[in-house]
């Protein structure tokens, strides 16, 4: 720890007299859940979890840390996949209670809310004035939207909207000495100079806090039909996906892909899921057509693309929800595959994206690769392929000793990312870099681009007190990257 027992002393009396006894925890059992990330891979340690309550209350707090060189790790929902929020020595800011919707503007299609406010209240506020929110993912109900825009994160309607970046007009943020930047502006057009925000979207809370967001917020659909189609291989299901998205333009709002294994455990763990179709099939899709226009008739339309499916031999057999009910049925089955792959021991994950052009070969070439490298092993590449996103997960042979399976991790690294670098893919599509891809950064990154990301953290954070050791190493007492 590069700071003294007594400095620690001292910096939690000043906390606990800026922001009150009760929210500056120090008891183990209080601050517990948040040294351990949503998989349970990292464990780590921190002097206090301090909850703030007001933008003014995160600068005092961050200044005070500033002063003292204590290390800050900000929290939203703590649910994040790449060890990015994991504590190592220094102080937990939560967000969670900075959670105030400050305003809604149909008129300007835009909506104001505090970091900590949940990603499902968020899209709550729109629905109430007759909009929508499109960010979108199986976490939701816990993420908050500081930590969704601090990992720029994907989901489900990334095709038809666009990242957490796309979504943001405006930010506050507070900076490593404490400062609080206003970008908080609801503007459309604005190239006043360099646009602040980009730079901290993304940044995994290396480079500031984000207090606040304007985000954008859109005309809700008036009608929307999904589909569950059982296909051969993935390679007839990006096929299928070239001809949806050129029939349907800006309907197809979804297309998300899951291979057999993964239809299996879903219906396996997951309590109430229903077999979709009643055959067998190598890859299954989930497709979402949606409208806002009022004559649409999204369940034709998708009909059509379907039975044209059929007709070509991409499509083996499908079936289209005909209520609220049905369509939610169907996504859970996509959603709840994030989850159920823990009851199936070891799952060693790589989130990575290639161009739509390479991805039937990626998977048949990665898919190979790994079943070579490891009988048994049985791999679950699902997600977002329609933006050319897999996560490319292996979940470990039938008995295997878990840890053993797990300490192989750097081996499938390097098989997977090698065919990634080749492709001229990312090995980090939607959840970021944090602390479990930083070394396969460092190897696979651009050497400028990683040049100029040192700069500018130093730059922004030149005592190394955000975040440290998380998506770049500026120091060498950075914590290991593998979580085994
Ligand atoms: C079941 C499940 C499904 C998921 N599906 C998806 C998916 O489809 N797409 C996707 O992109 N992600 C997905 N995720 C990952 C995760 O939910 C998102 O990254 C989420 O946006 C993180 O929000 P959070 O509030 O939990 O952030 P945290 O986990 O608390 O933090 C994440 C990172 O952001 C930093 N941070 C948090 N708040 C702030 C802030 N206010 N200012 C600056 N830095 C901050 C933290 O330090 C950390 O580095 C999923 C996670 C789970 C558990």
């Amino acid at each position: 720890m590069p700071f003294s027992q007594d400095t620690a002393h001292t910096l939690i009396a000043t906390l606990r007299e800026q922001l009150g006894d009760r929210h500056v925890l120090t008891a183990a059992e209080d601050i517990a859940p948040a040294l351990v990330e949503s998989r349970g891979l990292y464990r780590g340690t921190a002097l206090a979890v301090v909850r703030p309550g007001s933008t003014e209350e995160v600068a005092a707090t961050v200044r005070a840390c500033s002063e003292a060189g204590v290390p800050i790790v900000a929290q939203g929902g703590n649910t994040g996949l790449v060890g990015g929020g994991v504590p190592y020595g220094g102080i937990v800011l939560s967000l969670a209670r900075l959670d105030c919707v400050r305003s809604v503007s149909p008129g300007d299609a835009a909506i104001t809310v505090e970091a900590g406010v949940i990603l499902a209240d968020v899209q709550a506020a729109a629905d109430e004035v007759g909009m929508l929110f499109p960010l979108s993912y199986a976490s939701e109900g816990s993420a908050r939207i500081g930590g969704s825009l601090a990992t720029n994160a994907g989901g489900t309607a990334v095709l038809a909207y666009g990242n957490a970046r796309e979504l943001v007009l405006g930010l506050e943020v507070v900076l490593a000495d404490g400062r609080i930047w206003n970008g908080l502006k609801a503007l459309r057009k604005n190239n006043a100079g360099y646009d602040l925000k980009h730079l901290f979207i993304g940044s995994e809370g290396t480079l500031g806090i984000i207090t606040a967001a304007v985000l954008k917020l859109f005309p809700k659909p008036l009608s929307r039909s999904v589909g569950f189609v059982g296909l051969p291989s993935f390679r007839a299901a990006v096929e299928l996906f070239q001809h949806m998205s050129r029939a349907a333009d800006r309907d197809l709002t979804a297309f998300e892909v899951m291979p057999r294994f993964g239809l299996e455990i879903v219906l396996k763990h997951a309590p109430g899921s229903v077999r979709p179709l009643a055959g067998d099939h190598a890859v299954y899709a989930l497709v979402e057509l949606s409208s806002t226009r009022p004559n649409a008739d999204t369940g034709e339309d998708l009909e059509g693309m379907l039975a044209a499916g059929i007709e070509n031999g991409l499509v083996e057999d499908a079936t289209i929800g005909t209520s609220e009910a049905q369509n939610a049925g169907l996504w859970a089955l996509r959603e709840n595959l994030s989850d159920v792959q823990k009851a199936e021991g070891g799952s060693i994950k790589h989130d990575v994206s290639v161009p739509l052009s390479r991805l039937a070969d990626f998977l048949e070439q990665a898919t190979a690769a790994c079943e070579r490298e490891m009988p048994g092993l049985r791999v679950c590449a699902f997600g977002h392929a329609g933006d050319g996103n897999i996560h490319f997960n292996l979940s470990q042979p039938v008995g295997m000793d878990k840890a053993a399976y797990l300490a192989e991790w750097g081996r499938f690294n390097r098989i997977v990312h090698d065919i990634v670098s080749e492709m001229d893919g990312s090995i980090a599509a939607e959840h970021g870099i944090g602390l479990i891809k930083r070394d396969e950064l460092a190897l696979y990154g651009d050497p400028v681009g990683l040049d100029l990301m040192r700069r500018v953290k130093a730059a922004l954070d030149p005592h190394d007190l955000m975040n440290p050791g998380k998506i770049v190493a500026l120091g060498d007492d950075a914590p290991a990257a593998l979580p085994v």
